[in-house]
C-alpha cells in the first residue's frame, strides 16, 4: 500500500493473503495441526469478540474447533500475520459452548470500535462466511457444491463446475458543478440523510460509464469527466464501492422517485458543515445529515468540501 493511498474502514487488510497455499491440501491441514494458528469463529456472521470497553476479535486456538471442523463446519484460510496463520471458522450452530467472556457484535456496529487492521480482516471473514452459506448448489446443475481451496472455492462433483466467491463493484460518486454537490436522500431511509448517489456497475459497462449512467438515471444530471478517489470493500455482503467525482454538465434535477426520494445542490461550505457533524456524530433528525465516517460517502464527501480533491 502506498503512502498517498487512501484508506477507509473494512480496507488496509494486514494479512498475506498465500493464496499459493490455498490448493495444498498438507498445508492447508498442516496449519490446522498448528498450536499457533488462530481461528476467528462467527456465529450467524457476527464474530466472536472480547473485552467491553475497547472490544477485539477473539482469536482462538484451533483445538477447542476440532471436532466442529471435523463435522463440516466451513473453515476459511485468512492469510497469514505476526508468525501464524489466521482462519475464520462458521460456528452458527456449533455445540463448542462459547467463552463466557466472548460476546457477539454485529460487524457494522463493532467495525469502527476495533484496530482498522481487524476490521478489514473481519470483512474478509464475513464476506467469505456469508457468500459460502448462500452458495451450497451448483449454478449450472443444481448438485451440492462442496468448499475447496482452503474457503476460496466451491466445486461442483457432478459438472465439475468452479464457483468463485464474489465481489460486486458499486460506484458511489459525489457530481459537482462548481462550487455545488449533488447529494441524494434515499427512499429507504428515514430523517434527513443525505449521500452520495450510488449504484451496482452493469455487465458490459465501465466504472466511469456506471457513475454517469446512474447520476443520469437518479437524478437527471449528465456528466462529463469522472475522477477516482479511493475504493473501499463493504461487506454486507459482498461489495466493493469504488468512490468517484463527476463532473456535471446539467443542473436541473429529475429524480428517479422509486430509489431517490430527493436530490438537491449543497454547497461546499454546507456539506463541510454537514460532514464535520457527521464525524462529531451528532445525528439531529432536524438537519441535514451525511453518512458517518464508516461509509466511504462521508470522505468522498470529506474530502471535496475540504479542497483535497477536485473533478
Ligand atoms: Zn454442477
Amino acid at each position: 500500500m502506498s503512502s498517498t493511498e487512501d484508506v477507509y474502514c473494512f480496507g488496509g487488510n494486514p494479512l498475506d493473503r498465500a493464496s499459493e497455499r490455498r490448493n495444498d491440501r498438507a498445508r492447508v491441514a498442516g496449519l490446522l495441526a498448528d498450536p499457533e494458528t488462530r481461528v476467528l469463529p462467527v456465529r450467524d456472521l457476527k464474530p466472536f469478540t472480547r473485552g467491553k470497553a475497547a472490544p477485539a476479535l477473539d482469536w482462538q486456538p484451533v483445538a477447542p474447533w476440532r471436532d466442529h471442523i471435523d463435522t463440516g463446519a466451513t473453515v476459511i484460510f485468512l492469510g497469514l500475520g505476526e508468525g501464524h496463520a489466521h482462519l475464520a471458522v462458521d460456528a452458527t450452530g456449533a455445540s463448542v459452548a462459547p467463552d463466557i467472556d466472548t460476546e457477539l457484535i454485529d460487524v457494522r456496529a463493532l467495525a469502527p470500535a476495533i484496530a482498522a487492521g481487524e476490521a478489514a480482516i473481519l470483512a474478509e471473514a464475513r464476506s467469505l462466511l456469508d457468500w459460502h452459506a448462500r452458495h451450497r448448489f451448483c449454478a449450472q446443475c443444481g448438485s451440492p457444491t462442496t468448499l475447496a481451496s482452503a474457503g476460496w472455492l466451491r466445486r461442483c462433483p457432478d459438472c465439475r463446475a468452479s464457483h468463485h466467491p464474489r465481489t460486486d463493484p458499486v460506484v458511489i460518486m459525489l457530481a459537482i458543478r462548481g462550487e455545488r454537490a449533488l447529494l441524494g436522500r434515499n427512499r429507504r431511509r428515514a430523517g434527513a440523510r443525505f449521500s452520495c448517489l450510488a449504484g451496482y456497475v452493469e455487465p458490459g459497462e465501465t466504472l466511469e460509464e456506471a457513475v454517469r449512467r446512474e447520476v443520469r438515471e437518479e437524478a437527471g444530471i449528465r456528466c462529463g469527466r469522472t475522477r477516482y478517489v479511493a475504493a473501499q470493500p463493504w461487506p454486507f455482503p459482498s461489495t466493493l464501492m469504488i468512490g468517484f467525482l463527476a463532473e456535471a454538465l446539467t443542473e436541473e434535477i429529475t429524480v428517479d422517485s422509486e430509489e431517490i426520494a430527493e436530490a438537491r445542490w449543497f454547497s461546499r461550505d454546507e456539506i463541510r458543515e454537514m460532514v464535520a457533524r457527521a464525524a462529531a456524530g451528532a445525528d439531529d433528525p432536524a438537519q441535514v445529515s451525511l453518512p458517518a465516517p464508516i461509509a466511504i460517502a462521508h470522505h468522498i464527501c470529506r474530502r471535496w468540501s475540504s479542497g483535497l480533491d477536485d473533478v
